[in-house]
């Protein structure tokens, strides 16, 4: 199918492109296109003004600062996957990006369009939720910032407002005491993920502590699992995973859909918090 017609306007920058976007009711942010092409063609979206903001400089920029790993909105998935900066400083991120979609995918889409479309069975939502990392957002009054666990509101619904522009995602800078762990089960390698897990924690000891995981395609918003985070930081060894799985049953409550049943994505959610636990470096 084609698109329903629209106006187009490139902004020069990020104040133009909250004046185009404050000035046409119904605009919207042309970033990758990724998600937002395959609507307009499904004639699922109808917006009466595409704002494409790939020609403003530096929101493409990858860089390190005050502890924080900052990624501009516009930077691709492949320049993420490509980045040493990323591989070595945030590897959560590293480790999640190639299972976005294919290469042709990576290469078009934006870590910053993929964070404001927030698909609940999106790898980096969970990922920013999982490190508690926050979001920059530039609108009319100016800019804020926003932490992940308040960014994510429901259904394809973040903190971002009509006239908002995500202008950057910043997640702590790893150490030698971070954790990392990610693991997906997808019908087929690059599909969204029937059930996703996005986790970090920090070594304390033999143990674990300050333990998030971030849950994806199990409810409206990725979902912090926070009975089993606490189960994980409290007990090492297989007793604390065992725990850890036994209290997904009170955190998470996934619906039937048209990948799997709820009960199905209960077992797998179990499945991948073994896995993950792994690699958080839980004795087993
Ligand atoms: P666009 O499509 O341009 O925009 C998406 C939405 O976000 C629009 O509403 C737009 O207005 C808004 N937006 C974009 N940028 C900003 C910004 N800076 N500020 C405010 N609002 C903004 N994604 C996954 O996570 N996992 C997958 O497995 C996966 N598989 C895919 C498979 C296929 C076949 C396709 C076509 C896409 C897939 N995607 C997947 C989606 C892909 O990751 C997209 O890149 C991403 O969802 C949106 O990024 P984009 O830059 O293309 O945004």
């Amino acid at each position: 199918m084609k698109p329903p017609s629209f106006a187009y306007a490139p902004a020069r920058s990020v104040e133009h492109a909250i004046e185009l976007l404050a000035q046409h009711e119904g605009a919207r942010i042309l970033a990758g296109g990724q998600s937002l092409v395959p609507l307009l063609n499904m004639r699922l979206s109808h917006p009466a003004l595409l704002v494409d903001i790939n020609r403003i400089p530096d929101l493409d920029t990858i860089s390190r600062s005050n502890g924080h790993v900052a990624f501009g909105g516009l930077v691709r998935h492949a320049a993420a996957e490509s980045s040493e900066l990323v591989a070595r400083e945030a590897p959560l991120i590293a480790r999640a990006i190639p299972h976005i979609g294919h290469a042709a995918i990576r290469n078009r889409g934006t870590i910053g369009g993929s964070v404001a479309f927030a698909d609940p069975a999106a790898e980096l939502p969970a990922c920013l939720l999982a490190l508690g990392g926050e979001a920059e957002i530039a609108g009319p009054e100016g800019r804020r910032l926003v932490a992940a666990d308040d960014f994510f509101r429901g259904l394809f619904e973040t903190a971002l407002g009509p006239q908002d522009v995500l202008v950057e995602i910043r997640v702590p800078a790893a150490t030698t005491a971070t954790r990392v762990g990610f693991a997906e089960i997808s019908r087929r390698h690059g599909d969204y993920a029937m059930v996703g897990l996005a986790a970090s924690a920090r070594a304390d000891g033999a143990g674990l502590k300050d333990v998030r995981l971030a849950y994806f395609g199990v409810g409206a918003t990725p979902v912090r699992a926070r009975r089993a985070e606490a189960a994980l930081a409290a007990a090492d060894g297989p007793a604390g995973i065992e725990a850890a799985v036994a209290a997904l049953a009170e955190d998470l409550d996934p619906a039937d859909d048209v990948v799997a049943s709820a009960a199905v994505k209960k077992h797998l959610a179990g499945v991948l918090l073994r896995r993950v636990a792994r690699e958080l470096g839980v004795a087993i």
